[in-house]
């Protein structure tokens, strides 16, 4: 952490009036914030076309981008209201070698977004694999989840839309769908599997290493 980073946080402190913002943040909230336990709210159908809830779509669009994120939700950013956005990328796909693009059945999926959505199990044979959270910064355990859903709701112009995801991408509805009813992956972990990603580089860096929470 660079000292003027440090000199802000000390700022933020101080001064709780210039280090709170509002909701939709730009950030990401981490696990304690009561936030992320609320089951949060369905929006209303004449509120959806509202700037205020397209404020929220839209930064929700950019705190994915920014985290490099498969999916997000309102929650995350500190809005109890139920919306979710969710994506992968060939980009993201590629990032990963090809055993583990298998194992998790990862395929690209546009971007979406999903308002007052309901999910139905498809298949309800369950998965274990290593999963993350934005809201759990620098951690995965094994979550078991079903190998397919099928997720429909509404789109940001209030439309019904609907659609079928197997493996890696019904594993990212399931767990946004989660963030929506106050749940977090680490309620249904594999407790012995909970690990820090960065537990090897802190070997290596003797522990000169701090777990950012933004994107750097
Ligand atoms: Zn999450």
């Amino acid at each position: 952490m660079g000292v003027l980073r440090k000199t802000l946080n000390w700022y933020a402190k101080l001064s709780p009036s210039h280090g709170r913002i509002k909701p939709p943040y730009e950030h990401v909230v981490q696990i304690g914030d009561p936030t992320l336990r609320k089951k949060s709210e369905e929006v209303k159908l004449d509120k959806i076309t509202t700037s205020e809830t397209q404020k929220t779509i839209l930064v929700l669009k950019q705190v994915l981008h920014k985290y490099g994120s498969v999916g997000m939700s309102a929650p995350q950013i500190g809005e109890n209201i139920r919306i979710f956005v969710m994506r992968i990328t060939a980009k993201q796909c590629k990032e990963h070698s090809p055993e583990i693009i298998k194992s998790r059945n990862m395929y690209e999926i546009p971007l979406t977004v999903y308002i007052n959505p309901k999910l139905k199990i498809v298949d309800y044979q369950k998965i274990i694999c290593a999963e993350g959270c934005e809201s759990v910064r620098s951690f995965q355990a094994d979550v078991a989840r079903y190998k397919a859903v099928e997720v429909s709701g509404l789109n940001s112009q209030g439309e019904p839309i609907s659609q079928i995801y197997k493996g890696w991408a019904a594993r990212i509805a399931q767990h946004e769908m989660d963030h929506l009813d106050g749940k977090l992956y680490t309620d249904i972990m594999d407790r012995k599997s909970l690990q820090c990603v960065h537990w090897d580089e802190v070997n290596i860096c003797k522990g000169k290493m701090s777990i950012p929470f933004n994107p750097e």
